[in-house]
């Protein structure tokens, strides 16, 4: 059986819609998917109503970017409440905070001689979140770069000429706000925070004391040798053990659901996350 806790679908910046990874789960044996996507809960009603005519065991969850100043600090909400009005003002204020940034952005591109529209960057998304992998597809389409990664790295990247920072919770926050709405909180793909082993420790604990349940160990940003770290490290630091694929569809081709690693499967024990202490 395979399981992934981690996904984004057509609603964010994935290429899958809600009912096609629902499909696409099960055509690949996969028993239970998590929808996490960036800032919006959007796609679960759908994926739920695909979901009930399989077997497979959807989960709701969302995806929070949260402020952190010397890496990408990312937030999991597992089994959320999505109709907390809290967590969904929450939500739209991260969204109409993307699109004022995208206008931003797109008006520097043009400063730097690119013809390019937010409308032609709008068309290059499936729902109410753009972001930057948007404006990238845009630039793609246009010939001003010829793949994602130029985009990024000639513009988009934090630093490039047309980059243009987000205003983000702190993490504290974010936490607080997911356990508000009743979520199992997991802080996805640890090693992007970029800090050392004690830091991390002490950081870990104020996120533990804010209400962080679990760190997604088993996912591809980890090689071989931070999965095993980052396995040993939550169990020191009695925090669960989750795994999800950060599957996007053709946006990142080498993952896979219900694989992370060189396309290892995420065991099937980090559902174990998903049970509630009475
Ligand atoms: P946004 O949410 O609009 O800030 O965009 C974040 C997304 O952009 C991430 O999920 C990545 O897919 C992509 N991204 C961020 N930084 C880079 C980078 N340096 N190179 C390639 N893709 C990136
Ligand atoms: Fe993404
Ligand atoms: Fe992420
Ligand atoms: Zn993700």
């Amino acid at each position: 059986m395979k399981v992934d806790l981690h996904v984004h679908s057509t609603c964010s910046d994935g290429t899958v819609s809600p009912e096609g990874l629902v499909r696409l789960a099960v055509r690949e044996k996969v028993k239970v998917l998590a929808l996490c996507d960036h800032d919006t809960t959007d796609g679960i009603e759908q994926f739920f109503a695909a979901a009930a005519k399989t077997e497979l065991r959807a989960v709701s969850g969302v995806e929070l970017s949260v402020s952190w100043s010397v890496g990408t600090c990312h937030i999991l909400g597992l089994d959320i409440d999505w109709r907390n009005s809290e967590l969904q003002s929450v939500l739209e204020s991260f969204r109409s905070g993307r699109d004022k940034r995208n206008v931003e952005i797109v008006s520097n591109l043009q400063r730097c001689g690119i013809n390019i529209t937010l409308e032609d960057v709008i068309r290059c998304s499936g729902g109410d979140v753009v972001g930057r992998p948007h404006i990238a597809k845009a630039l793609i389409q246009l010939n001003a770069v010829s793949s994602n990664q130029e985009a990024f790295d000639l513009y988009l990247k934090k630093g490039a000429k047309a980059y243009v920072p987000r205003q983000l919770l702190d993490p504290m926050t974010a936490l607080m706000t997911l356990k508000n709405a009743n979520a199992i909180t997991v802080l996805a793909h640890p090693v992007q925070l970029n800090i050392k082993d004690d830091q991390l420790r002490m950081f870990l604990d104020q996120l533990k004391t804010f209400g962080l349940d679990a760190i997604e160990v088993f996912t591809p940003h980890h090689t071989h040798e931070q999965v095993i770290y980052f396995q040993k490290l939550a169990k020191e630091m009695g925090l669960g053990i989750s795994g999800g694929s950060d599957y996007h569809g053709r946006l990142k081709p080498e993952r896979h659901p219900g694989m992370y690693g060189k396309l290892q499967p995420i065991p099937e024990s980090v559902v174990e996350v998903l049970k509630r202490d009475i």
